[in-house]
């Protein structure tokens, strides 16, 4: 969710097409297979149907969080990319899976942190939460990040501050598709970002464009 780290990301974001990287095409297809044998060659052979063109190199990368998962406790999922939505919110979304006891899990294709989990990970876990109460009418407290590299399964309780910053977060969304054209926040992450060259944003970090419609800038 980039609108929560940087705004004009999202804004720049949007007119780009979604493309899914290979490393995580090869850990969303191992994740089906959690909680039950994790055969290489399978899951190998599933990730080349789902894409056909993927890096032969890749495979080394999949025997990697083989090696990663094997031996956890994980739950196989009863249901896997559950569609949630939050008519109150505005909300839809995937959740990755769910398990026997109702518990949910996204997955993630990065090393875990050492501890607790990254800040636009807990966003989605809030918002997942919020989705799969209204749609049950039961608590969520919160849900598992998987992070399949890493073969490591992380619990995140959704706290009062992952809300208010998911509200914020959605109130910036609905207020670029509007129109507002957002302004460089002061901690935004230009080192490693990739507009960081792009002349519309440094046109927007000048504020030289500051005020104008977002059509004004296609
Ligand atoms: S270069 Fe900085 S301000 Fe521009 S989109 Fe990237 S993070 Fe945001």
């Amino acid at each position: 969710m980039h609108c929560h780290t940087c705004p004009v990301r999202y804004y720049f974001d949007r007119s780009e097409p979604v493309t899914e990287s290979d490393r995580y095409a090869a850990c969303k297809q191992l994740s089906y297979h959690l909680g039950t044998p994790l055969d290489s060659d399978v899951i190998w052979k599933e990730v080349s149907t789902v894409h056909p063109g993927i890096d032969p190199m890749l495979r080394s990368f999949l025997d990697s969080c083989i090696s990663a998962c094997n031996g956890k406790d994980w739950k196989p999922a009863t249901q896997t990319d559950v569609r949630v939505v939050s008519a109150r919110y505005g909300i839809v979304g995937m959740v990755d899976r769910i398990v026997a006891d109702g518990a949910f899990s996204i997955i993630r294709a990065a090393d875990a942190l050492p501890f607790g989990t990254y800040s636009a990970d807990r966003l989605r876990i809030a918002g997942y939460a919020l989705c799969l109460q209204e749609m049950t009418g039961k608590e969520v407290a919160g849900g598992y990040v998987e992070y399949i590299p890493a073969g490591v399964s992380r619990f995140h309780t959704v706290q009062p501050r992952d809300r208010r910053q998911l509200l914020a977060t959605l109130h910036k969304v609905r207020s670029i598709r509007e129109g507002e054209v957002p302004h460089r926040q002061l901690n935004a992450p230009c080192a490693r970002c990739r507009y960081n060259e792009n002349e519309r944003c440094a046109e927007n970090r000048s504020g030289k464009i500051s005020g104008k419609r977002l059509s004004e800038l296609m």
